[in-house]
């Protein structure tokens, strides 16, 4: 027998496929049956992650009681939620006793909803009065965020709807791979083809979406700037630029021009990897369209100079004059379930809700006014996710952590030294859904809701804010992060302020983001409900709200957008004798994020149960490794061991590795931490590294101790 059906959002990346949820019968219990919605991004499609969510929410590993343990290494025993409520708000107390406000802390994720985003903020600057917060999106979107500020004025991941791809005549997409990562959002690429559309690729890798596009440009991993650098340089040579669009919405072109110089196309194909002629047809296809789109993602962009690299595509759309135009512009395709509506509300280091910014006066005065607060009460900007996490546990960094929804054992850079940090502190508590390998380090461990169990709303990577339903009961024992926060804020002795009711909080984020860019005052849930979702900025319930920025004008001072000079250098680490090839990272199609979820899903691992390195068979040859052999990876900070996999779709300088697994498959132990100086975004995508055919009489254990690490 079937209950009825509830339409929700899918609890994994920012397509945010609409789904519905059915209650059926089976044996002694009921299930939910998941089927796609006609949403306007997924119009019925799932991907099997989506398709599997359900299985995550009476899974046998879930938690459902809080736990706490008296002596890190011993074992959790359950507690009641008044002690491990007690023993955090002490954590917490104690360590700003001994060590000042900004030694208690909060560490968020940018799966949660808009309104646990928000709250997380808040509870830092007005219940902690601390600096100490910040997320794992600052490891995702950062630096196209940056990027996109400096340039337009404001960063919305996609300024126009999904739904234009299939209405431009060409596409190229850098460092993004959805044919693996959202298969649904491949319909409106589908159709552009089918209307004849031209696309292009550029990715180190022939990936599922290189095969399907008309173009693979396939650089060295880190050189992206540079080929953006190039395109533009022969797109003034041929006279590509267009003049008006320069002179009437932009400013800094002279400068950008004359640097382009240095950017002749023989020194970029030998920087880059990428044939003249191959260049020259791209530019070509790009500036000769109708509408033409520059789609990045974090290929391109997780790097230790990712913002300069997003700015150099922009540079190269704003020649083209394509921002703003129909069907045409720049755009980020953004990664996880929240990660845009995470990065507009308050939970990193320097932000306040609608993208105010913390140390700007006038937005202290705005949002301290909604919080009933002191504006000299608000802390001043903090550090970013890894430089918190890298100065746990030590003089002037956080002493006592809560981490929400976030599973940075696994999913920060260097993660191994992360994970020692961790075990430095003095208290750690996690809220999560499992134990995961994060949790598995706290002294609080406390059991949270999910997606289908809770009412909020997320912002996709449209800037589409949407609703997000409560279908099912949360298992008995099992709280949300809302009310988590306002209960340890009351026993912090600032409860009144916090609320727990998600509406409740969301009418309160409109109020304090009314006027800010991202400005949601004129968004109702009634509103979500009936038009599909609603694009911010929407700045009263009569603004039908912007599904299309940059039309007429940019949100920067003089309405236009701005030209930035960036240049090309070498990735922090590149190969030499003893690290003599390259590492990139990325997602596999089955899994997501760190795997706390999706290592769960039975269908999931029965896809792929176990990682696999990409190495080309001339490399493999020479390193005699055969297809599923044991290949051990050697960077300046770690090891790891995975199986070979071996396929021409990777250079042969190069091998990829997935980042959802843990032990001895933790790729961000190698990964290199170096950071982006404007966007704070680790070096995730290239470094240097070793690779040897594993001897099977290895210790089990390949951790090898940390090595001076020379990034910094
Ligand atoms: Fe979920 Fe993303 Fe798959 Fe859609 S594409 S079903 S949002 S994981």
């Amino acid at each position: 027998m079937a209950g009825s059906p509830t339409t929700t959002h899918c609890p994994y990346c920012s397509l945010q496929c609409g789904m519905t949820l059915t209650p059926r019968e089976q044996g002694a219990g009921t299930v939910l049956e998941v089927t796609g919605a006609r949403f306007p991004t997924n119009r019925g499609g799932l991907c099997e992650k989506g398709r599997s969510a359900a299985e995550l929410l009476g899974h046998p590993d879930r938690l459902t009681t809080p736990l706490v343990r008296d002596v890190r290494d011993e074992p959790f025993r359950a507690a009641t939620w008044d002690e491990a409520l007690r023993r955090i708000a002490d954590g917490l107390t104690v360590a700003q006793e001994r060590h000042g406000p900004d030694a208690a802390g909060l560490f968020g994720g940018g799966g949660m909803t808009n309104e646990k985003a928000y709250q997380a903020g808040k509870f830092v600057r007005v219940a902690l009065r601390s600096a100490s917060v910040d997320y794992n999106g600052r490891f995702c979107m950062s630096s196209a965020a940056a990027a996109a500020t400096k340039a337009f004025g404001v960063d919305r991941g996609m300024p126009f709807p999904l739904s234009d791809i299939a209405r431009a005549d060409t596409v190229l997409l850098v460092g993004s791979n959805p044919a693996d990562v959202m298969p649904p959002a491949m319909r409106w690429f589908a159709a552009g083809r089918e209307r004849g559309a031209t696309h292009l690729v550029v990715d180190p890798r022939h990936t599922a979406t290189a095969a399907a596009a008309d173009v693979h440009l396939q650089p060295v991993p880190g050189t992206d700037l540079a080929l953006a650098n190039g395109l533009l340089h022969l797109a003034v040579k041929h006279r590509l630029v267009d003049t008006a669009y320069v002179a009437g919405r932009t400013t800094g072109w002279p400068a950008v021009k004359r640097a382009l110089r240095q950017y002749w196309p023989d020194r970029v194909e030998r920087i880059t990897g990428v044939p003249v002629a191959v260049m020259e047809r791209a530019v070509r296809l790009l500036a000769e369209s109708r509408a033409t789109m520059i789609l990045s993602g974090r290929g391109a962009e997780q790097h230790a100079k990712g913002s300069d690299t997003a700015l150099a595509w922009i540079n190269l759309a704003l020649a083209l004059g394509l921002p703003g135009r129909p069907y045409s512009g720049w755009a980020t395709m953004t990664g996880q379930g929240n990660g845009q509506g995470g990065r507009e509300h308050g939970q990193k280091a320097d932000q306040l809700p609608g993208y105010r910014m913390l140390a700007d006066p006038a937005a202290r005065a705005h949002v301290a006014g909604v919080w009933g607060v002191d504006p000299d009460e608000l802390p001043q900007p903090g550090v970013s996710a890894y430089e918190m996490l890298d100065g746990l546990g030590t003089d002037g960094g956080v002493r006592a952590l809560l981490v929400m929804a976030s599973n940075v054992a696994v999913s920060a850079p260097r993660a191994a030294h992360v994970r020692e940090r961790l075990r430095s502190l003095d208290f750690l508590a996690v809220s999560d859904l499992f134990l995961s390998e994060t949790a598995e380090l706290a002294d609080v461990v406390l059991p949270t809701t999910q997606w289908a169990e809770e009412d909020g709303t997320m912002t996709n990577l449209e800037g589409r804010v949407l609703r997000r339903r409560r279908v099912t009961d949360a298992p008995e024992g099992v709280r949300s992060d809302l009310a988590v926060l306002a209960d340890l804020a009351r026993r912090l002795g600032r409860g009144e302020p916090f609320d727990d009711d998600p509406r409740a909080v969301f009418d309160e984020l409109r109020r304090a983001s009314a006027g800010g860019k991202a400005d949601y005052a004129g968004i109702t849930w009634e509103r979500i409900e009936a038009e599909q979702g609603v694009f911010w900025p929407c700045r009263s319930e009569d603004d039908a709200g912007t599904p299309r920025l940059f039309r007429d004008a940019f949100p920067t001072p003089d309405g236009r957008a701005r030209f930035h000079v960036v240049h090309h250098r070498d990735a922090a680490e590149t190969p030499d004798d003893e690290y003599p090839y390259r590492l990139t990272t990325g997602r596999s199609r089955a899994h997501y994020q760190s795997g706390t979820q999706t290592r769960r899903t039975k269908a999931l691992l029965d896809a792929e149960p176990e990682p696999a390195v990409d190495i080309h068979p001339d490399l493999a040859a020479r390193l005699g490794v055969a297809e599923g052999g044991d290949l051990e990876l050697r960077t300046r900070r770690a090891r790891a061991r995975m199986r070979a996999r071996l396929t021409t779709t990777i250079r042969p300088d190069t091998v990829f590795a997935p980042f959802h697994w843990s032990g001895e498959q933790t790729i961000n132990d190698l990964t290199n931490p170096a950071l982006d100086p404007a966007s704070r975004m680790p070096e995730f995508k290239v470094c240097a590294v070793a690779l040897e055919a594993a001897r099977t009489a290895d210790p089990p254990s390949l951790r090898s101790p940390e090595r001076e690490d020379p990034s910094g």
